[in-house]
Formats: C-alpha cells, structure tokens, sequence
C-alpha cells in the first residue's frame, strides 16, 4: 500500500504520476513497454511513478498483449491460465536491478464494479504497491448499473460505490472519482453533450462525507489530469473542500502514450484552475 502526506503545493503535487498505463492495458499504445516508460520518465523531473493497468473481474479475465510476456506464455506446456500475479512479478523482474532517480510503483487501476464488489483478490490487492480503483467504468459491459437510469441516481450509486470502497479499506487511491464521461451512453439524455452536468450535479455535502470517510480508511483521490482540464469547475470545488478536509490527492496523468507521462507539464494549468 502507499500513501503519501496531503500536499496541496502543485509544483510539489506534479513530482509523481501515480496512473500510467503499460502495453498491457489493451487501450494504451504499443510505445509503452517498460522500457520506453521509464526512458521517458528520466527525462523529467518526476520522482515516483506507478504502473495501473486494469484489472477486470475474473469472468472477463486479464487482458495482456506484451510481446515478451506472450513468448512466455507458448512456454507454459499445460496451458494454464495466466494469472494477475504473475504478470506483477514479470513487471517486478523488469524492474529489478535498475538505477532509477525515481520510485516506481507496480500497481494496478482495479475495479470495484458493483457495490462492495471488486476484480480483484485479496492475495492480489496485496501483491501490489499501489490499489488504484476505479468507481465508475459504467462505459464497460460487466459494470452494473443502477436501475433508474436518471443522472441522480448515478450521482447517488457513485457514492454509494465510493464509501463501499473505503470501508472494505482495499484502496491507496479512487480513480478520476467523478468523470462523467464514462456515463455518456448510459444517460445521454440528461447529458447531451456536457459530461460536466454531472458533476455539477454532485452536492458539496455528498464529497466531504466520503472524504471524511477517506481520511479513516487512509485512501488518496486523485487529480487526474485530463478530467480535471476537461471539467475546471467542479475541480476547483472538489480540491478546495478536499484541502479543508486535510484529504490527500494523488497526481495521475492515465498516461496511454508516453507524451503524457510527464504530469509536470500541466503545472500552470492545474494552479489556474485548482487555486
Ligand atoms: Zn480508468
Ligand atoms: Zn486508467
């Protein structure tokens, strides 16, 4: 597990990148392999950064495409199926024995799919470094859904979702806590086009009962980057109140492309907005 001090300095803040993707994750590109990650890594001034590929229920299974990892998966002679763990010690021996100025985290963007139900398991949350969680893949088939399709309930079973989490203590961090984006198909009708009703619609009460919540469980939010630039005004509000809570916010870019690597980049944008 990993969490740091609550730091609300941003240039402090943009030191770690707490949310990249490898070429496992079949939505990232084929330039992040390890090796390119962390070559893009030394060139900035990041000091710790965590690796979060997704983690998918068992009936979806893991989802892998790394080239290496597949020749050594034709090596297996009684095709078994491969298992979480041993794509985190295959990272680990990708690690092993690099000078590095920076901290790398093996973790993983896990999902708490349901109420109280998450991909993964217990021997799997700790194997990792860094149990990122994502609340609100609705976007995904296994995801469930709330009955009523209105954009309140939504808003409600985000919470709902949220404070499962954190009583079951299994997180280090929730994921883009409330990028309405990923709700766009199932309530467009509410919607339209701006994703950011939703969040408009998210009560200042409703986010400081759950980071209330986050701060007995010891469990960060993160800034991620993007939808913090795609919805400034909820961020302003959503790090204001956290910073009054004394919550801890963690910096993810959910790099896919190494481009995006370097969460320092965005400095200026982040003050403009948060502060
Ligand atoms: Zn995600
Ligand atoms: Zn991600």
């Amino acid at each position: 597990m990993y969490i740091h001090e609550a730091i609300y300095d941003i240039d402090d803040l943009v030191h770690e990148n707490l949310h990249i993707h490898t070429e496992f994750s079949t939505c990232a590109n084929r330039e992040m392999t390890i090796d390119n990650i962390l070559e893009a890594a030394k060139k900035t001034q990041l000091k710790m950064i965590a690796l979060t590929d997704h983690h998918h229920p068992p009936k979806v299974g893991i989802i892998d495409r790394t080239e290496e990892w597949f020749k050594n998966r034709k090596k297996r002679k009684n095709n078994e199926p491969v298992t979480y763990l041993e794509k985190v010690e295959f990272l680990r021996s990708k690690l092993e024995g690099q000078e590095l100025p920076f901290k790398v985290l093996v973790g993983a963007e896990l999902s708490s799919y349901d109420i109280g139900k998450f991909s993964d398991t217990d021997e799997e949350n700790a194997a990792l470094d860094y149990r990122l969680y994502s609340c609100n893949h609705y976007h995904l088939k296994y995801w469930v859904q709330p009955e009523d399709r209105s954009l309140n309930s939504y808003v409600n079973r985000c919470f709902e979702n949220i404070e499962a989490l954190l009583k079951a203590k299994r997180a280090d961090c929730i994921a883009h806590p409330f990028d309405g984006r990923y709700l766009m198909k199932r309530i467009e009708d509410d919607l339209g086009e701006d994703v950011c009703k939703f969040s408009a619609a998210i009560k200042d009460e409703q986010i400081a009962k759950a980071m209330e919540l986050s701060k007995l469980s010891q469990t960060a939010w993160e800034l991620n980057i993007p939808v913090v630039l795609r919805d400034p005004d909820f961020h302003r509000r959503f790090f204001n109140i956290g910073r009054e809570i004394g919550v801890v916010f963690n910096i993810g870019m959910d790099a896919h492309k190494l481009v995006a690597i370097d969460s320092a980049a965005h400095a200026d944008e982040l003050k403009k907005i948060l502060l």
